[in-house]
């Protein structure tokens, strides 16, 4: 399968971490619609079974008949799978729980760990150039079959981490993972970047922990970080992003900036 120049190709930034609950499905859906709003091209593939990123964008069930499950585990083309949103610009690849079935169905396939990145490239193959700018990936709380595909098919990690205090433990689990992904399946693979989300000011743990994590990880570290909100959390139960939701909330604004740091970070990666 043939690869396009850096420049046609889409980014395709995958947000993991084993964790659950640290805001990988509001970072994707927050950060996909503030990059769409700036003018990009954005799909953010949900593959979780679970399904939030859908259900927060406003994909009902009904409304899934081609998922990610059907893309990774059956043949079915990413152009079929592809549903618009209320966002303009912002495609979605609906998750279903069939997904959790992947680890068995896939098992004894030669290119398991391959499965979205060649989905991934055969979608650009009918013209030479991709849709998408942005392809972010929602991760599983796990380090299985599903997220090795996401990193297989990265050009790299953005870890969401929240700011508790248990905020950096398994992240060591996680750089082990990435660096395993790096040896065997995709060389060039990096950490793009730890965003750092759910602070609150008003909590002394919180201004630790961003502390701590600043010093453990230093530069790798977003400037942005994503404040506690509650409109942040309301939002998917409206089927909308926070920016569609209250646009003027502290969440919203923040996913913005971080989406306008995202963009800068791209440009020096690509001009190095
Ligand atoms: P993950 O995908 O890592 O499991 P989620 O993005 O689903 O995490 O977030 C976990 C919970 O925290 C959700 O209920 C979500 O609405 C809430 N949440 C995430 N980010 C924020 C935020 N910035 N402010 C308030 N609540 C948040
Ligand atoms: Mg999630």
């Amino acid at each position: 399968m043939s690869e396009l120049p850096p420049h046609l190709a889409p980014r395709v930034l995958a947000l993991a971490n084993q964790k659950g609950g640290v805001g990988k499905t509001t970072t994707a859906i927050n950060l996909g619609t503030a990059l769409a709003a700036i003018g990009e091209r954005v799909l953010i593939m949900d593959l979780d079974p679970q399904g939030n990123a859908s259900t927060g964008l406003g994909i009902e069930q009904r409304e899934r008949r081609v998922s990610s499950y059907d893309v990774l585990v059956g043949d079915a083309p990413m152009s079929e799978a592809l549903l618009p949103t209320a966002v303009p610009r912002l495609s979605l690849v609906a998750s279903t729980m069939d997904l959790s079935g992947l680890e068995l169905e896939i098992a004894g396939f030669k290119d398991r760990a391959f499965r979205l990145r060649n989905a991934i490239r055969a979608m650009s193959e009918p013209t030479g150039t991709s849709p998408f700018d942005y392809i972010l990936i929602d991760c599983p709380p796990s380090l299985n079959l599903i997220t090795i595909n996401a990193m297989a098919a990265a050009n790299a990690i953005l870890v969401p981490l929240q700011c508790e205090f248990f905020a950096l433990e398994g992240l060591s689990q996680l750089l082990k993972t990435v660096e395993q992904v790096r040896t065997t399946l995709n060389p060039q693979l990096t950490i793009h970047g730890v965003v750092l989300t759910m602070f609150d000011a008003r909590n002394n743990l919180s201004n630790q922990v961003v502390e701590d994590v600043r010093q453990f990880l230093g530069a790798k570290v977003y400037e942005t970080i994503i404040p506690r909100n509650v409109r942040v959390s309301e939002a998917p139960s409206y089927g909308k992003p926070a920016l569609l939701y209250d646009l003027k909330c502290t969440g919203s604004q923040a996913y913005i900036r971080l989406a306008s740091e995202i963009i800068q970070r791209e440009r020096e990666l690509r001009a190095a």
